[in-house]
């Protein structure tokens, strides 16, 4: 399971749940700018958000 990591200040966080109680899997999508988004979507296709930030920054799933 993912975990995020800020690699800034070092803040984690367990991974995500949908309301569904699936975890959400990291993906890295490519928006119509052309810009990459780091997204957790849930596998049951109930949506994505956008991945947690912090100080500003995307925190990084390992
Ligand atoms: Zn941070
Ligand atoms: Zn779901």
């Amino acid at each position: 399971m993912p975990t995020y990591t800020c690699s800034d200040c070092n803040m984690s966080l367990e991974s995500i749940n949908c309301s569904c109680g699936t975890e959400l899997v990291h993906k890295t999508i490519t928006n119509d700018n052309g810009d990459t988004v780091q997204v957790a979507e849930c596998p049951n296709s109930h949506g994505k958000i956008k991945s947690p930030t912090c100080c500003g920054i995307d925190m990084n799933p390992e």
